[in-house]
């Protein structure tokens, strides 16, 4: 094997583009902290036997330890005194070619940057290199950072991923959807009788816990259980909440993992307008929404309210006494940690409290389970950037599902469950995904509203073709009649 810097040298500047074009990294905007971290990496290899990421596609170029030995070399290349006196119009080219022989220097290419943040890219930010990083390196916010300098040198995001940021910025969500669409969810949740109401606006109930949605359960229809279900579970305990509705942005989770700066305004305006509700809690029952939140928000302004993700807050309650689990669910399910969740915040336990405490329903752990946890693929930017790897992702982890002997798989995360539902449908697995808000809701409520519903349909149907058909027959026997 080639080692990092053979492989970024063996490409000369010759066989690349003008050297004008290649684009200055500031790596002068990034913290000492993260300089330090990149000086720390001791090459041990350790997170390449456990990257995600690499394990479908193994190239060197992605391995954590590669990343941070290719950016060095960028970083050495452009910015330190040898690229200086190469750099410098008062040197003469004949001294330079000198430098270039006794030193070995060589600029670096746009065909290497460009080669570096494709590799950074492919990667899920799934936090696992970290937990196993003998030296203890903060690889998601380093990776993020990196990012960011890519972006703001303009090589940045991926082709792919910009559909994402325009969309953000054009619409407050991700997915392409007008801003008016954000709460159609419930007016249709509604007239299918899978809610009794819509859920108020904070604005008006003046609740003291905001329920924040987030662009996938509101927008995309096949994770509408999540927001339906958290709903019913908030109504049946009657907490004082309420939800933003309309005025629900995006959390801006995928501009900062992508290294957008643009994270800054969203995160800012979003801020502002939770502070201004005067709520203790928000709660989200999105692992990627709810670690945006409570973990890097702070880094961009004061919150005055406390952020919890949804089972965290309920294992609150049940704790207290305050929530019980009436009927029984009888199922057999694994859980996926989602990293925003596990890795990310520590939520390891909350969950796990949930389904123990929900009569009938018998968890199975998979072999790699809370800080180990096999990323999906879904976050990141990964999915948009390289479908195929996240495909494959997660069918890996669907198949660690399958192997337990559970029949459902359930995770706490609307990122996660779009995400395993593609390895799912890939492996045509009989393996049901699920949403931990639909045991609570149905432990609650005493039966599953969307089984309920359909139930109701199909009676509801029964009855009108029956009422039909004996229309029908009266006409046929009246006709009779007046022959006779
Ligand atoms: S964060 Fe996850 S996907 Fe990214 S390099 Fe580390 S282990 Fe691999
Ligand atoms: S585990 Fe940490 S120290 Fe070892 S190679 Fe990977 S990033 Fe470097």
């Amino acid at each position: 094997m080639t080692t990092a810097e053979e492989k970024i040298s063996d490409v000369s500047p010759e066989k690349t583009d003008s050297k004008q074009d290649v684009r200055q990294i500031p790596i002068h905007n990034l913290d000492i902290k993260r300089l330090i971290e990149l000086d720390a990496c001791t090459r041990c290899g350790e997170c390449l036997s456990w990257c995600p990421v690499y394990d479908q596609d193994s190239k060197e170029g992605i391995v954590p330890r590669r990343k941070v030995i290719d950016f060095l070399k960028i970083a050495r290349a452009q910015n330190g005194f040898l690229a200086k006196i190469m750099k410098s119009e008062n040197v003469r080219e004949s001294f330079k070619k000198v430098i270039r022989a006794l030193f070995c220097y060589q600029e670096v290419t746009e065909e290497q940057i460009k080669e570096f943040v494709a590799n950074l890219y492919e990667c899920s930010t799934c936090g696992q290199c970290e937990v196993v990083c003998p030296a203890h390196i903060d690889t998601v916010n380093l990776w993020e950072d990196l990012r960011r300098l890519i972006v703001s040198a303009g090589y940045g995001p991926l082709e792919p991923q910009k559909a994402l940021r325009k969309s953000v910025i054009t619409f407050d969500n991700p997915w392409q959807q007008p801003r008016s669409g954000r709460t159609k969810w419930s007016r249709r949740a509604k007239k299918d009788n899978l809610i009794i109401e819509e859920p108020r606006e904070i604005i008006k109930s003046k609740g003291k816990v905001l329920l924040f949605f987030g662009c996938t359960a509101s927008y995309d229809a096949n994770v509408k259980q999540v927001a339906i279900n958290t709903v019913n579970i908030l109504e049946a305990l009657n907490i004082d909440y309420g939800v933003l509705g309309k005025d629900e942005k995006c959390c801006g989770s995928v501009l900062l993992r992508m290294g957008d700066p643009e994270h800054k305004r969203l995160f800012q305006e979003n801020i502002d307008q939770f502070n201004g509700l005067g709520i203790e809690t928000l709660i989200s029952s999105c692992a990627g929404c709810f670690k945006t939140i409570m973990q890097d928000y702070p880094k961009v302004g004061k919150l005055n309210f406390e952020v919890l993700h949804t089972v965290e807050y309920l294992a609150r309650l049940l704790k207290k006494g305050k929530l019980t689990f009436p009927h029984p669910v009888n199922r057999i399910c694994t859980y996926h940690d989602p990293c925003h969740l596990g890795r990310a915040t520590g939520g390891f336990d909350a969950p796990r409290l949930i389904m123990n405490s929900i009569p009938g329903l018998k968890l199975i752990e998979m072999p790699r389970n809370k800080e180990y946890s096999r990323c999906c693929g879904a976050g990141g930017g990964l999915k948009s950037g390289y479908p195929d790897i996240q495909n494959k992702m997660a069918q890996r982890r669907v198949k660690e599902a399958e192997e337990t002997g559970a029949k459902e798989l359930v995770s706490c995360c609307p990122f996660c469950y779009q995400g395993l539902q593609v390895g799912i449908s890939s492996l045509a697995s009989d393996i049901v995904i699920k949403d931990m808000s639909a045991y609570i809701a149905e432990s609650l409520l005493g039966y599953d509203v969307f089984e309920r519903a359909d139930e109701d349909a199909a009676a509801k149907k029964k009855k009108k073709e029956e009422a039909q058909l004996s229309g029908e027959d009266e006409k046929k026997f009246k006709e009779a009649d007046s022959d006779g």
